[in-house]
């Protein structure tokens, strides 16, 4: 609708262009005419003017051509309705001086007048076209109205008065001339049925009588009478009737089509109205659809993208449409993929599994390189790994076989070591050789401390190649512990040892291993112990649980060191070995002991305070 309204507005101004143009020639042919009724005039008086009047024949005549070729209704056919088409011929009445100067002029002045009435022609628009041909044929049954009237007159006053009657009758001539060119206007412009309803009119009403009296009244001259005036005025004023009756009924015809036009404009103004409202609200809707829906997709795209950033993969993200978010999901969805491919890459490297190949997306896939050099550098690294592994493996176990045999080897000797001190201190009180007695004693001590050496590492051994064996029984643990510490009086020097028990409880163990950890826990106490000599063991029921503790105000163990004190062979660095002697076994062995016996150990320390060590064993149920 708006291309339609453009184009008519165009064809509007386009037809305001040509009517311009149109003017401007139909003035130049006017201007031409004049200069040629001038040199036509002077050449019928004889004077030289002649080859002037053929310089503006041509003018006129190529202007003409111009003219000739204008497809526009207003002035279609032109030289038949403004003198023109007998221009040849006046030309040649003029060049054989057949005709008179006032000839001439009449001829010229009428033809310029018509021309004249022509340029004030409305140009043809686009609205107008329906009904433009009927506007034409309205006016000029008007302007025949008009020249009719002035006819009428005139020769009702010459017939009437009968004076003046040549020179009346002359000047009417040609009014009545140019009364005939708008009806040659009208043939050649009226639509057929306004030429049919013309041409009915004029047989039915006076004005084909009213004619044919008017060209014998001007070619012959005859005696007028002033009856030939009554019936002059009757029938003349019936024949303007008949043109003014036409001239209304067109009139009326082309104001209801201009109605019916206007209506039609303004309804399609109201179309348009409605049309625009409706296509911007389906063009808000689209928009407000496609932004919404866009808004969408990049929500999604965002969410996955920020999913990747946080370093998640496998995304259910679906396959978008064709077009550039399309392609952006495509790429958000390849990164996804490779990303997942990269990392199950990279885990089963890091399970071990060099057969992995590391596929490289492109030459600039740094991710790709780096893992692929992580790779290869793992690679390198689990190889050596695994060879030292090996040799560390292969160490311990010649470590582990060297304290087995070594252990063995060693407690058959020392046993007998032993049994000979013995023997000779037993030999020694006889004697009483008080200074071979006390070297005996010292020897029998560091017998009984490498026995206990010896025991460790044979323990270990055993516990490695687990031939380390329970023989459980059930018993009071409180008697166990009297029995340690009664046990341990002798070599008590000036530690003292504070036993407290709150508990009865009879526990299904290995007496001999629970035991051993009582002794290891009071022998540490005193090793480790500082000024203060005092331990203090206890011992007490928690829930269904019995639990010892051995607490001495000793050095005290850092809390790194807490952690590790009960792995084999961990000795805690900076103790000097010469004065506590051990190989950091014991506390390993005690740990396993009670573990086995589905117990817990622990314990509580401060550097510099002493330390708490504890071991919890469920109660047996006795049943009396
Ligand atoms: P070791 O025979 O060397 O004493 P243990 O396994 O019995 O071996 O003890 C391991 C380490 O724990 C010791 O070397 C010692 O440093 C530390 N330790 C054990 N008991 C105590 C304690 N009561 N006070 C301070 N340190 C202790």
């Amino acid at each position: 609708m708006i291309y339609r309204e453009k184009s008519q507005k165009v064809e509007l101004i386009g037809n305001y262009v040509e009517h311009i143009q149109r003017s401007a020639n139909i003035s130049e042919l006017i201007t031409e005419l004049s200069y040629e009724r001038r040199y036509s005039y002077f050449y019928g008086l004889k004077d030289s003017a002649y080859p002037s009047l053929l310089q503006h024949r041509i003018k006129t005549d190529s202007i003409m051509r111009i003219l000739g070729k204008s497809k526009s209704i207003t002035i279609k056919d032109y030289k038949n309705y403004t003198f023109l088409d007998s221009l040849p011929a006046i030309r040649g009445l003029i060049d054989s001086c057949k005709t008179t100067t006032n000839n001439i002029i009449d001829y010229y002045t009428n033809a310029i007048f018509r021309l004249n009435t022509l340029e004030s022609e409305i140009p043809a628009n686009t609205f107008l076209k329906p009904i433009y041909q009927d506007l034409i044929a309205q006016r000029i049954l008007a302007q025949m109205i008009t020249y009719f009237g002035i006819i009428r007159t005139n020769v009702f006053n010459v017939l009437y008065t009968k004076k003046d009657m040549s020179e009346t009758l002359y000047e009417t001539v040609e009014v009545y001339k140019v009364y005939k060119t708008y009806e040659k206007e009208l043939f050649q412009k009226a639509a057929p049925f306004v030429i049919h309803d013309f041409n009915v009119i004029k047989k039915a009403s006076d004005l084909q009588i009213g004619e044919v009296y008017l060209d014998s009244l001007f070619n012959t001259p005859k005696n007028l009478s002033s009856s030939d005036a009554n019936w002059w005025w009757k029938i003349s004023g019936n024949s303007m009737t008949a043109l003014r009756n036409q001239q209304l009924a067109l009139w009326k015809s082309v104001d209801i089509r201009m109605k019916e036009i206007y209506q039609q404009e303004k309804d399609s103004k109201n179309e348009t109205l409605v049309f625009l409202l409706i296509a911007i609200l389906l063009v808000t809707f689209f928009v407000y659809y496609a932004v919404s829906h866009i808004h969408k997709l990049l929500s999604e795209l965002k969410h996955a993208a920020t999913k990747i950033s946080k370093g998640a993969s496998g995304l259910q993200l679906k396959k978008m449409s064709g077009d550039i978010i399309g392609d952006l999901a495509d790429c958000i969805i390849d990164i996804d993929k490779n990303n997942l491919m990269i990392a199950q890459t990279a885990n089963q490297i890091g399970k071990g599994n060099f057969t992995v190949k590391v596929k490289l997306r492109s030459e600039e896939d740094l991710l790709g390189i780096s893992i692929k050099r992580m790779k290869n550098a793992l690679q390198e690294y689990a190889s050596q790994k695994d060879k030292i592994q090996k040799e560390t493996e292969d160490l311990v176990y010649r470590r582990d076989e060297f304290f087995s045999i070594a252990s063995h080897e060693l407690k058959t000797p020392v046993t007998s070591l032993k049994a000979y001190t013995q023997l000779m201190l037993m030999d020694m009180k006889a004697t009483e050789d008080s200074q071979q007695k006390d070297m005996l004693e010292r020897m029998d001590t560091q017998i009984n401390k490498l026995t206990a050496l010896i025991n460790n590492l044979l323990d270990t051994s055993k516990i490695n190649n687990g031939h380390f064996v329970y023989n459980k029984e059930l018993f009071s643990l409180k008697d166990l512990i009297t029995e340690t510490i009664d046990g341990m009086s002798i070599n008590l020097s000036d530690h003292e040892i504070i036993f407290n028990s709150s508990s009865t409880a009879k526990i299904y163990a290995d007496r001999d291993r629970i035991g051993q950890v009582i002794y290891n826990f009071l022998t540490n106490a005193m090793k480790y112990a500082s000024e203060d000599k005092r331990i203090i063991v206890t011992l007490k029921e928690e829930k269904n649980m019995v639990v010892c503790t051995v607490k001495d105000f000793g050095k005290g163990i850092v809390v790194d060191e807490q952690k590790r004190i009960f792995e084999r062979f961990y000795r805690i660095s900076g103790h000097n070995l010469n004065t506590f002697p051990g190989l950091g076994l014991g506390l390993f062995i005690c740990k396993e002991i009670i573990q086995k016996h589905h117990g817990k150990i622990g314990l509580e320390s401060e550097k510099g305070k002493g330390s708490t060590f504890h071991f919890e064993l469920p109660i047996e149920k006795v049943m009396n």
